[in-house]
């Protein structure tokens, strides 16, 4: 399987670990499969009785026709281990009979990034050497909130890599501003940018189209990679935890083999949601795609419309990990519906105008797949208290917009489809929020929520929380968008 840009017609392919490695196609676009291979009810079916690794093996392995199964089935096994993934990788878990909740969370850092993050670093190590790649690998990552951490935990004393993580200072929660500012690692850097996260990611993303940037980089012996889910090493991974999902629904006897599902997405730069779209292009059997939004609305205005409009208002919301204006991976989409052409094209438009308007057949194309739905601050308020209240469910910020999402979708359609629900993170990590949407109250801090969350509850607070506001703060430097070249270069030549 060779992989090639979203934005050039009979553009170079590359391998896999090429693709892994720089991250963005040379033309700025992102790197695609050249097929979406396909995924039969039979082998399906051979997949029930596997483990979360053997299923994400076998999925893996379609698209890295480049590493041996042996080497995608060792890093597999390591990185969904028990000791990572305490009781599972993805395990569900049923609410209220029609929205089963697709735990993603149960990582190293509580957030779903870490189902690619933990296995892409293996994979990237191993595309060094695939590649004959002498340099160093920079790994430059914009954040806002869940991503940084989650890369900095995958990508820690790995040799021959070294991570440097931008965040708005302003755009995350406390706990994961802490989460980051206490990594540890000879390899890591964490600066906050003033700004927001899409100030940071396009301060991410020049850097990574400059040439004089590379070329000093490269004198100095090392290279520009990402991990943000432009990657396709972030993308591969998450499409496993779809088919492992479906699975366990015909394994808990929710559906049997071959009956359709719906799936519901908490979205924000579109990774996670569009690597379902490519689930369901193999051929597991999905219906449709709810993408859930909060306040920043953008992707339920170009869902009903057709028309993209980034030139809006941004909000700072209880769900600071879709607080997104640029859905990055959207542009995936774009190319699999319009093609090259028409994908370069918006994405200029996108640049320089910041809205692009699809023509109707185009639109139509997506509607049948996708549907949005918008949760406001209150919206996922309740949510979190009809979860926990009527369900005995427990779920945080995120989850709560895709559950409110998820049931507009059930009222307005009557659908008898059952919904796997995309969970995103740990209660825990957004404690503060839930613990006000549950009781009208604040916490007495931001810390103490996760104890006063933890009383209330009587859930336990998972241990890479625990005592987070007792660890040695490392990183507390904050700086304007226009410095973040001079601290990469900085940072290399260490
Ligand atoms: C990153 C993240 C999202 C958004 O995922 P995308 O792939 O960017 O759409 C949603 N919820 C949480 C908790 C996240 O960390």
């Amino acid at each position: 399987m060779q992989y090639k840009s979203t934005r050039t017609k009979n553009g170079a392919l590359v391998s896999a670990a090429e693709a892994i490695k720089t991250g963005l196609a040379p033309d700025g676009g992102l790197f695609m499969p050249e097929s979406i291979p396909a995924l039969s009810l039979g082998e399906l079916a051979e997949l029930i009785e596997c483990s979360y690794a053997e299923r994400a093996t076998y999925v893996f392995a379609k698209f890295l026709t480049d590493y041996s199964i042996q080497e995608i089935h060792e890093d597999t096994c390591a990185a969904y281990s028990e000791e990572r993934f305490p009781g599972g990788a993805a395990p569900l878990h049923d609410i209220d009979g029609k929205i089963v909740s697709l735990e993603l969370w149960h990582g190293p850092t509580c957030a779903f990034k870490d189902m690619a993050l933990q296995i892409m670093p293996r994979l990237l190590s191993r595309a060094l050497r695939k590649t004959g790649e002498s340099r160093e690998a920079l790994i430059l990552v914009a954040t806002s909130g869940d991503t940084g951490k989650a890369a900095l935990e995958g990508y820690r004393d790995v040799e021959q890599i070294k991570i440097k993580v931008f965040y708005p200072v302003d755009g995350v929660s406390r706990v994961q501003k802490l989460q980051m500012q206490t990594q540890e690692g000879k390899n890591v850097d964490v600066s906050a940018i003033i700004g927001n996260f899409d100030d940071a990611q396009t301060g991410v993303k020049k850097i990574f189209g400059d040439a004089a940037i590379a070329k000093e980089l490269d004198a100095n012996g090392v290279f520009l990679s990402s991990a943000n889910s432009i990657n396709w090493g972030r993308l591969a991974p998450q499409i496993a935890y779809y088919v492992s999902a479906y699975c366990d629904m015909v394994k808990m006897g929710k559906i049997v083999l071959g009956d359709k599902v719906d799936v519901c997405v908490p979205t924000g730069n579109f990774g996670n949601i569009f690597a379902a779209y490519i689930a369901k292009e193999m051929g597991l059997p999905l219906e449709k795609l709810i993408c859930a939004s909060n306040k920043n609305n953008v992707l339920t205005d170009f869902l009903a419309s057709g028309t993209y409009d980034r030139n809006r208002h941004f909000y700072t919301t209880t769900s600071p990990s879709m607080d997104i204006l640029i859905s990055s991976n959207l542009e995936r989409l774009l190319y699999l519906v319009c093609g090259e052409e028409k994908t370069a094209a918006y994405m200029k438009d996108l640049n320089e105008k910041g809205v692009y308007s699809l023509a109707d057949d185009e639109i139509a194309k997506i509607k049948d797949v996708f549907v949005g739905y918008y949760a406001s601050e209150e919206d996922c308020a309740a949510a979190i208290r009809d979860a926990y209240e009527n369900h005995g469910y427990l779920c945080d910020t995120h989850t709560a917009v895709g559950y409110h999402a998820a049931k507009a979708h059930l009222a307005a359609t009557d659908s008898k489809r059952p919904i796997i629900l995309a969970s995103t993170a740990s209660p825990f990590k957004f404690a503060s929020s839930v613990y006000r949407a549950l009781t009208d109250k604040d916490a007495s801090g931001e810390l103490e929520a996760l104890d006063e969350l933890s009383a209330l509850t009587g859930a336990e607070i998972p241990a890479p929380l625990a005592n987070i506001g007792t660890r040695t703060v490392r990183f507390d430097t904050t700086m304007n968008a226009a410095d973040m070249p001079a601290s990469v270069i900085d940072f290399a030549k260490k």
